[in-house]
């Protein structure tokens, strides 16, 4: 596997629990940072839960949303929404976990990727040159394996994130709450998501406006009241979701999470894709049939990421009526049962009623 990510661990676990032999190259060593939310769907801790303790540094019961900095809305839930994880922390986890089923993680540079008939060689920035049958690229959503693959995408989005230290008042303040603006420029948002001393708060826009996603990053935290808080982190990555049509398989070598463009086309949740598409993956090599990954891909993902491609068109057009329909019971009961892992936008928009409501926008 190229990358140490959730992709490229949960596919590292499966592959060695299979009794495969497993190399793990990641150019960073854990534990280090990554710009991510760090929000965890239902679909993720579930995932994640059922090989390792989740470090969850908080669990939301309380959601606010903004429409541009106004017309405040709260939705509380007795259920936690989402469970919040450093990243840093979570992917260590995820590594041990992998490590422990026997999968062995390098800390190296991959270069490029060379394949033949009877194998794929991953070729290291010194020159070394590593040799398997299969070769699984979770290396991100900017990686060589992606290149390698042919990897299409069609949105493309630029996260602008800090982590905030938040004062004991602050924390309080924050504790199990989120903030979603839906912002000003067209298919954007803003979040702020506690972690339990450190306030996350960021926000994506269509790549190619990164002035006014800036200026748009600190109007939000001007009117979220953080703006003058101590920035530990300020960093910046894209996101890409693939074309329906875009490969996940270029011979021996596959792509998993973000290499692959899998990612969740409205939220940018991707972690529960890089999980599932990383675990798949891990299965499809462990038994010598890298083939069968790609259509376990499009029975599941793809059919998420299809709904998602609709509901981001839609909030394209018309933020205030998505803002409008979580003030309804039947719009919030739908998001926070995607939030909590209940159900997917897929199987939602198979319900005339949310279809039809969808199709009018
Ligand atoms: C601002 C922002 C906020 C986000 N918030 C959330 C959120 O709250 N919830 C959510 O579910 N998703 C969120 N996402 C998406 C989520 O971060 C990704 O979908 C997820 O990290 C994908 O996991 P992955 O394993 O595919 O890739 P990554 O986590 O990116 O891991 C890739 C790994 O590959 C390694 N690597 C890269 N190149 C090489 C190379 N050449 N050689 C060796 N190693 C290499 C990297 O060091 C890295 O460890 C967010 C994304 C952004 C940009």
């Amino acid at each position: 596997m190229v990358g140490a990510g959730p992709a490229g661990l949960s596919c590292g676990y499966a592959a060695a629990r299979s009794g495969a032999r497993t190399l793990v190259l990641d150019r960073a060593t854990h534990p280090r940072y990554k710009t991510c939310g760090g929000g965890l769907i239902g679909t993720s801790l579930a995932a994640a839960g059922a090989r390792v303790a989740v470090p969850v540094a908080e669990r939301v019961h309380e959601a606010v949303f903004t429409l541009a900095g106004r017309r405040r809305l709260v939705r509380r839930t007795a259920e936690p929404l989402l469970s919040m994880v450093r990243r840093e922390e979570f992917d260590a986890t995820l590594c041990n976990a992998a490590a422990d089923a026997g999968a062995v993680v390098r800390t190296a540079r991959v270069r490029a990727v060379e394949q033949d008939p009877d194998g794929v060689t991953a070729v290291l920035a010194d020159g070394e040159r590593v040799t398997g049958r299969f070769l699984v690229g979770a290396d991100g959503s900017a990686g060589v394996t992606a290149r390698h693959v042919g990897v299409r995408c069609t949105d493309v989005d630029l996260g602008l994130e800090l982590e905030l230290a938040a004062p004991p008042a602050l924390r309080d303040a924050w504790r199990g709450r989120l903030l979603i603006d839906w912002g000003p420029i067209p298919g954007s948002y803003g979040w702020v998501f506690p972690k339990d001393g450190v306030l996350t708060a960021g926000v994506i826009a269509e790549r190619g406006t990164g002035d006014q996603t800036r200026a748009y990053l600190d109007r939000f935290l001007a009117q979220a009241g953080l703006g003058a808080l101590e920035r530990i982190q300020d960093s910046g990555h894209l996101t890409r979701c693939r074309a329906a049509d875009s490969p996940l398989r270029r011979g021996r070598v596959i792509v998993a999470g973000d290499a692959a463009g899998l990612l969740e086309p409205w939220t940018r949740e991707g972690i529960s894709y890089a999980l599932r598409s990383g675990a798949l993956a891990g299965e499809a090599v462990a038994a010598g049939d890298a083939a069968r990954y790609e259509s376990a891909v499009e029975e599941t993902l793809g059919a998420e990421m299809a709904a998602g491609r609709r509901l981001r068109a839609a909030f394209t057009r018309r933020p205030l009526a998505f803002h409008a329909a979580l003030a309804t019971p039947p719009g919030w009961r739908a998001f926070a049962a995607f939030c909590r892992g209940e159900t997917t936008f897929a199987t939602l928009l198979r319900r005339r009623a949310y279809s039809t409501a969808l199709r009018l926008l």
